[in-house]
C-alpha cells in the first residue's frame, strides 16, 4: 500500500485533493503548500510522498495547524505527546527567563 501526502485548506479545513488548486469546500486558490510539522513550503507536486523536508505526510495548505486536525495511526500519539513536552519546556524556559530579568 502506498503512502501519499493529504492536504488540508487553511480556510475550511476541508481535505483538498492533490490536484486542485481551489477548495472545492470555500473555493480559496492555493499557490503553495506548507508542512505544519517543519513549516517547509513548496510546490504540491514536492509533497506527493510526504513533506521533503521531514516526511510529515499531511500537510497543510499555507497554514500551519489545520494540517494537525486530521491524522491517523499509531505516530499521532507519538506527534501530540511531544507537542505537548516541548510547550511544558518551552514554559518552563520562560519562567526561568522571567526570574532572571
Ligand atoms: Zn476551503
Ligand atoms: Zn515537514
Amino acid at each position: 500500500m502506498g503512502v501519499t501526502a493529504r492536504f488540508f485548506c487553511d480556510s475550511c479545513g476541508r481535505e483538498v485533493p492533490r490536484n486542485k488548486v481551489r477548495c472545492p469546500g470555500c473555493g480559496r486558490f492555493f499557490s503553495s503548500v506548507k508542512c505544519p510539522k517543519c513549516g517547509f513550503e513548496g510546490e504540491a507536486v514536492l509533497f506527493q510522498k510526504g513533506c521533503p523536508s521531514c516526511g510529515y505526510l499531511r500537510a497543510g495548505r499555507k497554514a500551519p495547524g489545520y494540517g494537525n486536525l486530521e491524522s491517523g495511526g499509531p505516530s499521532r500519539i507519538v506527534l501530540k505527546i511531544l507537542t505537548i513536552l516541548f510547550s511544558l519546556i518551552v514554559l518552563v524556559l520562560l519562567i526561568i527567563l522571567l526570574r532572571v530579568f
